[in-house]
């Protein structure tokens, strides 16, 4: 029997035989042909530029045990190269580099002035000591900065599937104690850091806060509703979540704060349904105390998970697992819109089935990018060794008085409490952060649309996000002199 692909046995389904690399680069072939791209051009984005796969020994308990991982560098034509590491017993090589390839695309289209990376440890996390995961991560880090994988100026991990602002601090420590003494803005080797190890404020909930504003924006498009049947805004939405971990649950308490109503969410052992909608703050708390969202007193639960996938509502963001919408069950998703939260949660295969059912499939390159978006500026506050805002804040706070004194004088009446607290608002470091993720995905979403308007053949919002990145590399190459 022919061994399934890893990408079919992590999401349990039988239908995803294409590997994970081949489909990410189905959907640039589709777009480079639709752009009429420079074959040689196109040979040259797609490829993987270094592939660095490790084997490392460390001591678990009274074993010395052999780990494989790998850190892929998809493209260096922006340096640093830029993405997250997956800890899960899974992972692959071609995961890895397909993951790596939508980084540069995803960088790309948000206009993160990155390359894409990407990195991988096979183990699954929860076999592990805390201890032991240390000396794991740690042990990693070593092999990166032995072949120059790691560095605020060459290629800087951030968290994914397994791993976070822990992992990332333990990472940082271990490059500033190899390289400290030498490179002043060594903490910007890694992202997703906690807030006193370097990390920005607003960087754990930038990925489903950025889900919430692509949304918005691909909502807000009065004519692209009406081809769906749908009116403009979030307000009178039905929107099925599937996954519930740091991209699907803050994804769901946004779009519900943004007026949406949530009447399903899924997760690996249950799903929850109610066409009512429930309260995303009431779920988290219930998986708090019990472990797991089944159960919970506001909603049906499911036994057959999957199942939640091809419920009705309006909006379905797969914000877990790649390959979850495939051949099998495409044809029954009722959704209108598909924002996928997770990378690479619809088969190449099953959207095109979706697609002639007239869905608009919001693609993983530009709907989760406001993790490595919010990196960037993680990575910008790194570099410049300060605090957003911190120069400017009490300045701006002392104007905006005088502005607000001059105001109440002409207008010979007082602000209200209320008004007045609003207006002399100081900005913090996390209103920048937020305010500046919001722009970028409404700056790449009408970027992404207007290369859907000007290329006929782009039928689908996939193929002009790879559009809208594609432009931008080969820019890039050409001031590089690669191609005329
Ligand atoms: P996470 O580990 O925090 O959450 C994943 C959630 O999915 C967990 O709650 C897990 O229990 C659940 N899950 C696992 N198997 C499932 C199944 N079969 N059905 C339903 N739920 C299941 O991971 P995350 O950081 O939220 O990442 C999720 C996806 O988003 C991944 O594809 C990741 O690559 C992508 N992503 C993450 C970020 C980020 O900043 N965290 C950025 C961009 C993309």
């Amino acid at each position: 029997m022919a061994k399934k692909s890893a990408t079919a046995k992590k999401s349990g389904n039988e239908h995803a035989t294409v590997p994970f690399f081949q489909s990410v680069n189905l959907s640039f072939d589709k777009a480079s042909a639709a752009m009429k791209l420079d074959e040689g051009l196109a040979r040259l984005i797609k490829s993987c530029n270094s592939v660095y796969q490790i084997q490392f020994p460390v001591q678990v308990g009274k074993e010395v045990e052999v780990i494989s991982a790998w850190r892929v560098e998809h493209s260096h034509h922006k340096l640093p190269t830029k993405g997250g590491i997956r800890y899960s017993e899974m992972v692959n090589q071609d995961e890895v580099m397909a993951l790596a390839a939508l980084m540069t695309y995803k960088c790309a289209v948000v206009n993160v002035p990155f390359g894409g990376a990407k990195g991988g440890i096979c183990i699954n996390p929860k076999n592990y000591t805390e201890e032991q995961l240390e000396r794991i991560t740690r042990r990693y880090t070593a092999e990166l900065i032995k072949k120059n994988f790691i560095g605020p100026q060459v290629d800087v991990p951030a968290p994914d599937y397994g791993s976070g602002e822990r992992e990332m601090a333990w990472i940082a420590d271990t490059y500033m104690a190899f390289k400290g003494g030498e490179d002043i803005n060594g903490l910007g080797c890694v992202t997703g850091k906690p807030i006193a190890q370097g990390g920005v404020r607003g960087r754990t909930a930038a990925t489903g806060r950025g889900v919430y504003y692509g949304l918005k924006e691909v909502v807000s498009h009065a004519d692209d509703m009406k081809k769906l049947g749908l009116t403009p805004g979030l307000e009178d939405k039905k929107v099925i979540v599937q996954g519930f971990g740091n991209v699907g649950y803050y994804a769901a308490k946004f779009i519900q704060e943004g007026g949406a109503t949530i009447v399903g969410i899924g997760e690996w052992d249950c799903a929850l349904y109610n066409p009512n909608g429930m309260d995303i703050e009431a779920v988290h708390q219930h998986r708090l105390e019990t472990g797991s969202i089944k159960d919970f007193p506001g909603a049906k639960t499911l036994a057959r998970t999957n199942t939640i996938l091809e419920k009705p509502c309006d909006i379905l963001v797969p914000a877990a697992l790649e390959n979850v919408i495939h051949q099998g069950n495409a044809d029954k998703i009722k959704a209108k819109i598909i924002g996928e939260g997770a990378n690479g949660p619809i088969s190449f295969a099953a959207e095109q089935i979706l697609l002639e059912k007239g869905v608009l499939v919001v693609p993983d390159m530009y709907l989760n990018a406001g993790g490595v978006t919010v990196s960037y500026f993680e990575w910008l506050k790194n570099i410049s060794h300060i605090r957003f805002g911190r120069m400017e804040r009490r300045l701006d706070l002392i104007r905006t008085t005088e502005l607000v004194d001059s105001l109440e004088a002409l207008a010979g009446r007082k602000f209200g409490e209320k008004e007045r607290n609003m207006l002399l608002r100081a900005s913090s470091e996390e209103d920048l952060v937020n305010s500046g993720l919001e722009d970028t995905m409404i700056e790449a979403y009408n970027e992404v649309r207007d290369a859907k308007n000007r290329y006929r053949s782009a039928k689908d919002l996939r193929t002009a996000a790879y559009i809208a990145s594609i432009e931008k590399i080969q820019t890039a190459y050409q001031q590089l002199g690669f191609f005329p």
